[in-house]
């Protein structure tokens, strides 16, 4: 028996550590409102790529998911987006006007850990991926609409 073969072998999906620590927090417990504080990340792998390029970032420290985040988390979503577009330009993509980022809402998330999708170039997603990275779903909220969203959120409660 011979495996299903496929039409075209994706490229792998890589993550990326975004910015290293730079000051080293022996004690964080509590808030992580620390200003000095750079996220830690990891590389993790995506399961299915979307897009031509796909990416995850994923911060080291357990962050749960986009639901859970709060306006102290705004840098940290910074970060990762600067990681997402540091990552595309590495591999030689360089039109960032055509590429979409953002996180699975949950519950429609099959990972618990916090990671934001990077996929270039946008316009050439499938139909496929133009549902589960969907700007403006119920399930799919992109890294400007998330920032957006926790500056708001604190300001009004
Ligand atoms: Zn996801």
């Amino acid at each position: 028996m011979e495996p299903p073969r496929r039409l075209r072998s994706p490229p792998r999906t890589r993550a990326l550590p975004v910015a290293a620590a730079t000051t080293p927090s022996a004690s964080s417990a509590g808030s992580a409102a620390g200003r000095s504080r750079a996220p830690r990340c990891c590389p993790a792998r995506d399961i299915r790529p979307g897009a031509p390029h796909h990416y995850l970032v994923v911060p080291i420290e357990h962050m749960g998911n986009c639901k859970t985040l709060k306006k102290e988390h705004i840098p940290l979503v910074e970060k990762m987006m600067e990681a997402g577009k540091n990552i595309l330009q590495r591999n030689n993509f360089t039109d960032l006007n055509d590429i979409r980022m953002g996180f699975h809402w949950p519950p429609f998330c099959s990972i618990s850990h916090l990671h934001l999708h990077v996929l270039a170039p946008a316009s050439q997603l499938g139909f496929l991926s133009r549902m589960i990275y969907r700007t403006n779903s119920y399930w799919f909220i992109t890294a400007e609409q998330l920032i957006e969203r926790l500056q708001t959120e604190n300001t009004a409660s």
